[in-house]
C-alpha cells in the first residue's frame, strides 16, 4: 500500500496530473474524511524572541487517510480547492480551532490560534458573517482568532479584499500575510492591506546566516515593518545559526522546528503547561 506522507508529496503532486484515477480515489476519500473523523488540527507554537515564551499557535491541518498515515496538506488542500471540498473543510478548520481556543481559555491558557484560509473560502460573499457566526456560536473572543492569508488570495478583487480585511479587523479578528516575499507585489500589498502581522517565508530564513543577499532582504523587511507597525514572525527556523541572525534583526516571533514541530492539541497543552523557554 502507498504512503502519501512526508517528502514523497512532491512526487505525488506531479504524478497526480498523470494518474487521474489515483486523484479520483483521493478525492472520493477526502469527501468522506470529515464524516470519518480523519481530519485533525496540529498546533505549532509561535515563540516570542524577547521572552522565550509561547505566545500563539498556528493550526495546521492533517488528514489521516483511511487510518493509513498522514497525507500532507500540500497535497490535499489543492485538491480540496479544485473540487470545492475546501468549503466544508475550511469551515471544519475554523470551528475546530474555535473550539480549541474555548477549551484552552477555560483552562486559563490564553493562546491566540491562527488558521490558514484558502482563496475559495475568503472569496465567499458571506465569509465575514459566517466567521462571526462561528465565533458567536462557540463563544470565542475574536481577538484570539487570527487568519493567515497569502497575497494570491487578495489579488482577485483588491477593493473587495481590503473591505473584507477592514471588516474583520473591526470585528477584532487579527490578520496576517503568510509566506511573505514569495508573491510578486508584496511591498505594494503592505501599503494597501491592513495586516497586523507579516510572516516572513522560510526561504528568507533558511541558511540566512550564510547568505549576505538574504540578510540584506531580511534587514530591509524588518526595518520597513517597524515603520509600518507590523509584527514579524519568522517561519521555519531550524538551526541555532538561523535563530541568531533572526534574533539580532528585529523579528518578534519565530515558528520552527528549532523550538517545536506542529503538535497534537494534547502535546501542545503539555508544552504550554511546562512553559519551556527557547
Ligand atoms: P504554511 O501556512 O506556510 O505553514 C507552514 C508549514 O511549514 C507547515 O507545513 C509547517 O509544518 C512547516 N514548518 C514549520 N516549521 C518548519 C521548519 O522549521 N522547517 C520546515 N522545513 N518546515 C516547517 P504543513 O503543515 O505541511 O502545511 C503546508 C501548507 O498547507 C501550509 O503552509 C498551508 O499553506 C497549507 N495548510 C495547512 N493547513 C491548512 C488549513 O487548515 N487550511 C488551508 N487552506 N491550508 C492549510
Ligand atoms: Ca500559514
Ligand atoms: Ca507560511
Ligand atoms: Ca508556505
Amino acid at each position: 500500500s502507498r504512503s502519501y506522507g512526508g517528502n514523497r508529496c512532491t512526487l505525488y503532486r506531479d504524478s497526480l496530473q498523470v494518474l487521474s484515477s489515483e486523484s479520483l480515489a483521493l478525492e472520493a476519500d477526502l469527501q468522506k474524511a470529515i464524516a470519518r473523523n480523519e481530519l485533525q488540527l496540529y498546533y505549532q507554537p509561535k515563540v516570542c524572541l524577547k521572552t522565550g515564551k509561547i505566545v500563539g499557535a498556528e493550526a495546521l491541518l492533517r488528514w489521516n487517510r483511511c487510518n493509513n498515515g498522514l497525507v500532507s496538506p500540500g497535497l490535499f488542500i489543492p485538491l480540496a480547492e479544485e473540487t470545492g471540498l475546501i468549503e466544508t473543510i475550511g469551515e471544519w478548520v475554523v470551528k475546530t480551532a474555535c473550539r480549541q481556543i474555548k477549551t484552552w481559555t477555560n483552562l486559563g491558557l490564553l493562546i491566540p490560534v491562527a488558521v490558514n484560509v484558502s482563496a475559495y473560502q475568503f472569496n465567499q460573499a458571506n465569509f465575514c458573517e459566517h466567521l462571526m457566526e462561528i465565533l458567536n456560536d462557540q463563544g470565542v473572543d475574536p481577538a484570539y482568532l487570527e487568519l493567515e492569508l497569502t497575497e494570491s488570495i487578495l489579488v482577485k478583487n483588491e477593493e473587495l479584499s481590503i473591505r473584507k480585511l477592514k471588516e474583520l479587523k473591526s470585528l477584532g479578528v487579527k490578520v496576517s500575510i503568510d509566506d511573505f516575499g514569495t508573491g510578486y507585489s508584496s511591498l505594494n500589498y503592505l501599503n494597501k492591506f491592513p495586516f497586523d502581522t507579516l510572516k516572513l517565508d522560510r526561504c528568507f530564513v533558511k541558511d540566512v546566516h550564510q547568505n549576505p543577499k538574504t540578510q540584506a532582504i531580511v534587514k530591509a523587511v524588518t526595518m520597513m515593518t517597524k515603520q509600518l507597525n507590523l509584527k514579524v514572525v519568522a517561519e521555519g527556523v531550524e538551526t541555532a545559526e538561523e535563530l541568531a541572525f533572526i534574533y539580532d534583526n528585529l523579528c518578534h516571533e519565530i515558528q520552527g522546528y528549532i523550538f517545536s514541530p506542529p503538535l497534537t492539541d494534547a502535546q501542545f497543552e503539555g508544552l504550554l503547561k511546562s512553559d519551556p523557554e527557547l
